[in-house]
């Protein structure tokens, strides 16, 4: 194990930024702090590169304790959002920094510090560039040297936080596919701070959520996707529909409509279904059981996918589906058509126990 994060805990006057903070990372992964804006992504990250201190718990880093070892001694390299290069330096001296003000005895020499810098220019393929002043280069080529710049003394353990947070969308999805191109050649030990759902479940091994200073669920992009823990990992990772019924005797029952389903235990009281639009098929005709009669109200083609907004003809809400291109264009539909929807899955949570059911609606 890498970094071990036992316990920790950190307030701000009163205010408690994290709570029982227990997490630990393998060396070589590359995990993502995954939550919304003012959940404690940074004030973790600032506790695990030590320019913060805890309150309580402990930090590990490879078995020794780290909690009261000062930033300097940590060997972690940084990149920010906003970690500005130096601009009186050009993007060579820049990578090269870190190097020459290591102590004498430590210092490697010029020609080494010359082949290194090549070395780290090369592999974030920006070589041609290495003259040139930061106020000289785009946004993705200054984080790029950022990241070159914080790779020059070998650190342990890289953190980064929002890294491509400045930049423009197609810039931001370019980068971090590099980036995971990068890591998979490098293998350093990375921390990952994002908001971004999509970001963090294609650039990073594991994703750490974390809500109102909680972890609310660790586990692989899949995992936390397909197999979210709590209602608030379902609602943060993607659209979702919600229906509130019930579950007795192997049906669902939502509004007028009962759906037949298979596993899951009973929820006789009342229960909150959760839907991703992904999964649920719309007929054209078929009404009756299994069914939720809805009009569709708006119809938005989104790159590989058409979203479509429909109105429940029984008054109780919207909903939305995602179609294919190809689904979309072979159900030929139109604003305004009435259909019948017919979740797929449903997913339902035991609020007491965290416990979640996965039903699958059965076609009668
Ligand atoms: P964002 O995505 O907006 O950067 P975040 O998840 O990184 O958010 P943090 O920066 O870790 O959130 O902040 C967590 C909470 O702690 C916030 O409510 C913030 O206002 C508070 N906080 C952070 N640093 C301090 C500080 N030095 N003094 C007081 N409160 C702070």
């Amino acid at each position: 194990m890498s970094i071990e994060i036992n316990d920790v805990e950190k307030s701000f006057g009163r205010f408690k930024a994290l709570k029982n903070i227990t997490l630990n990372i393998g060396s070589g992964e590359l995990v993502a702090l995954l939550g919304p804006s003012g959940c404690g992504k940074t004030t973790l990250l600032r506790i695990i590169a030590g320019l913060e201190a805890p309150d309580s718990g402990s930090i590990l880093f490879y078995g020794e304790d780290a909690t009261n070892r000062h930033v300097r001694e940590r060997q972690v390299g940084f990149v920010f959002q906003h970690y500005a290069l130096f601009r009186h330096m050009t993007v060579f001296e820049n990578i090269a920094f870190g190097l020459r003000v290591r102590p004498r005895g430590q210092r490697p020499s010029e020609s080494e510090i010359r082949r290194k810098v090549h070395d780290l220019l090369n592999l974030v393929q920006l070589d041609w560039l290495a003259d040139r002043y930061p106020g000289q280069l785009s946004g993705g080529q200054r984080q790029r040297i950022a990241l070159a710049r914080a790779l020059a003394v070998e650190p342990k353990v890289l953190l980064l936080d929002e890294p491509f947070g400045a930049l423009d969308a197609k810039v931001r999805k370019d980068l971090r596919r590099w980036l995971r191109r990068l890591h998979d050649e490098l293998h350093v030990t990375s921390v990952f701070v994002t908001h971004d759902q999509e970001e963090a479940l294609e650039v990073a091994d594991r994703v750490v959520v974390l809500n109102e200073g909680r972890v609310e669920q660790i586990g692989t992009p899949d995992e936390v996707y397909d197999h979210p823990e709590t209602p608030f990992v379902y609602h943060f990772l993607g659209d979702v529909n919600l229906f509130h019924g019930r579950v007795h005797d192997g049906h669902a029952r939502i509004g007028e409509t009962e759906v037949d389903l298979t596993g899951g235990s009973d929820h006789p009281e009342s229960a909150i279904f959760y839907v991703r639009p992904h999964e649920i098929e719309i007929l054209r005709d078929g009404g009756g059981t299994g069914t939720i009669a809805a009009k569709i109200r708006d119809i938005r083609p989104l790159g590989a996918t058409v979203r479509i907004e429909l109105e429940r003809i029984d008054d109780r809400g919207s909903m939305e589906v995602e179609l294919t291109r190809d689904q979309f264009g072979r159900k030929g539909l139109s604003e305004g058509d009435k259909v019948y929807l017919q979740p797929k899955r449903l997913r339902t949570f035991d609020g007491n126990t965290k416990r979640e059911t996965t039903l699958e609606a059965v076609n009668r």
